[in-house]
């Protein structure tokens, strides 16, 4: 067994020092040469760099303190249409509000007819830090999602391109790791600022990437509208800009997405319980299931594992928690959370067809599967030790902490870890690519054809590996990876990942 490379740096204890923990152990497992070590320890580039907007003019509500001043100012009528509602409770203000327009201002201060006093705060440039770390190459370009969210930095980055590099290696898809984004909450924005920061994101990105170097997605807070305007903004005025379509993925399917897509990650989730479930001569139908984040990833997860006679009981996001002991009816919570104009924050909260709970209250409901699909480090230890299911099934990228791991092991909770539970979005993302180089479209049949059939036989390879039972079998072959002992299923993921990314060097070397 190789010794653990010393670092030259004092160690200090970082979430990506924590992350990295199960890189350590499955490198020292199985004898990772050393300098494949250092190539893999730290990421090959970290970018770091400021994005600037024009941000407009926000009516933002006066202050308490402040209104007595103002309690005789008549009321002012400005044209619905051209004042955009912030969920900060600000007002975007748009020119086309004064088209017949009837204003009182005094001081700067509006009464806005029904809705009260506002404090008219002029447009200004914004500066936001946008980041790009590109993890490793070994086995292709850079490929990661792009994170639109307040609580980024750098460190978080590392690890979720790190993740990328361990995802896109376990999924077999010819790729290396990388993540970027911005330091922003983008709810707090207009439309048009949301368009206008992405553009200029991608016009300082646009010499670090591209369809054969580096290649963004969504992630939290991004979707496929995003990916459009980067895909633009990246190809504007190029001669041969069809060519270059595959430098995002996540594209909507009318502009170069594949079909499947938008599902994807929610749809290898549920291959991968549907596996576990076969494995114990079994099916998902009849399971019950908790889940937390009713996003992308949440939301076709549900939908999906409802579909195969799951039954969900309680789901947590950001605007609270909602419970029903009966099930929840997936499609219709759907349609509450994306269907309706006036829910702002897109939220389960409110539901009016389940109990309103706390956040805490979740990991004490009863169930088989808990569905972690929102952000990290929330089945922390003292959660494990709550909480009261037989599989834990990572559909957020680290959702579980190095102490939660621990609990989860000794209270023997299985587990899917998230670098093969959330890898049918990285596996389709390449299906995009490959169509967008060939000029194709597959149909959605085609797509999860070969999802299903690549994330079930990685999903074997990682429980052999875990089991140490080396086998070929007509879908999958574990005995090259297989390394004579057991292991926890999260170490074994890793074992896969580091075989097959050292096979690079071992065989192609390193280049001086
Ligand atoms: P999303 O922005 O569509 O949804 C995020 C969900 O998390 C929302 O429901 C939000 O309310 C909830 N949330 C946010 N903060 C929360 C908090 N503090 N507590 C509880 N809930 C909270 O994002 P997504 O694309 O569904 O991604 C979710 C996770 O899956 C992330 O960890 C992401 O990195 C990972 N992931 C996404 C993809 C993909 O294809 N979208 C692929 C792989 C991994």
């Amino acid at each position: 067994m190789t010794a653990r490379v010393a670092s030259t740096e004092p160690t200090r204890q970082t979430v990506y020092t924590e992350a990295m923990e199960v890189f350590h152990r499955a490198a020292d497992l199985i004898g990772l040469d050393r300098r494949v070590r250092m190539e893999l320890e730290e990421p090959d580039y970290e970018h770091i760099f400021y994005v600037t907007v024009k941000m407009h003019t926000r009516l933002t509500p006066l202050a308490a303190a402040d209104q007595p001043r103002y309690k005789d100012l008549p009321d002012s009528e400005l044209l619905p249409d051209g004042l955009e509602p912030l969920l900060d409770g600000s007002f975007v203000f748009k020119r086309r509000a004064l088209i017949n327009a009837n204003v009182f201002m005094r001081d700067g201060v509006v009464r806005l007819k029904g809705k009260g006093l506002y404090k008219v705060v002029p447009g200004r440039p914004e500066r936001f830090k946008a980041y790009r770390v590109q993890h490793n190459q070994a086995r292709g370009p850079y490929k990661g999602g792009t994170r639109f969210h307040q609580d980024v930095s750098l460190d978080l980055f590392k690890v979720l391109a790190a993740e990328m590099t361990w995802k896109t290696a376990i999924a077999d898809v010819p790729f290396g790791g990388g993540k970027g984004g911005i330091k922003v909450d983008p709810k707090t924005l207009s439309s048009e600022e949301l368009e206008a920061l992405t553009l200029r994101y991608m016009y300082r990105l646009k010499p670090l990437i591209g369809p054969n170097l580096d290649i963004p997605a969504p992630d939290v807070g991004t979707d496929g509208t995003i990916m459009g305007l980067l895909l633009r903004q990246f190809t504007d005025g190029e001669r041969e800009r069809h060519s270059l379509r595959g430098v995002v993925t996540g594209k909507d399917t009318r502009i170069g997405g594949s079909e499947g897509r938008v599902k994807a990650t929610g749809q290898g989730l549920a291959y991968c319980i549907q596996e576990w479930y076969a494995d114990r001569g079994s099916v998902p139908a009849g399971s019950s299931f908790l889940l937390q984040g009713f996003g992308n990833v949440g939301s076709n997860a549900a939908e999906i594992l409802a579909g195969m006679g799951s039954k969900l009981l309680a789901v947590n996001d950001a605007g609270g928690t909602i419970f029903n002991p009966n099930g929840i009816d997936v499609p219709d919570l759907v349609s509450y959370v994306y269907d309706n104009p006036s829910n702002l924050r897109r939220t389960v909260a409110g539901y009016p067809k389940a109990e309103q709970i706390s956040k805490n209250d979740l990991w004490d409901v009863d169930a088989d599967i808990l569905i972690p699909a929102a952000l990290g480090a929330e089945i922390t230890g003292p959660v494990a030790e709550r909480i009261k299911v037989k599989l834990v099934a990572e559909g957020a990228n680290g959702p579980t902490t190095p102490e939660g791991d621990r609990v989860l092991a000794k209270r023997a909770i299985e587990l899917i870890p998230d670098i093969i539970g959330n890898a049918g979005g990285v596996t389709v993302s390449y299906y995009e690519w490959i169509q967008n180089k060939r000029m194709e479209h597959w149909s959605e049949t085609e797509v999860n054809g070969r999802l299903e059939q690549a994330i079930k036989s990685n999903y074997r390879i990682i429980r052999d590996i875990a089991r140490n039972t080396p086998r070929r079998t007509a879908t999958h072959n574990s005995q090259r990876y297989c390394i004579g002992r057991e292991m926890d299923m999260r170490t074994a993921a890793m074992v896969l990942a580091l075989k097959r990314i050292e096979a690079h060097y071992q065989l192609e070397g390193f280049s001086q």
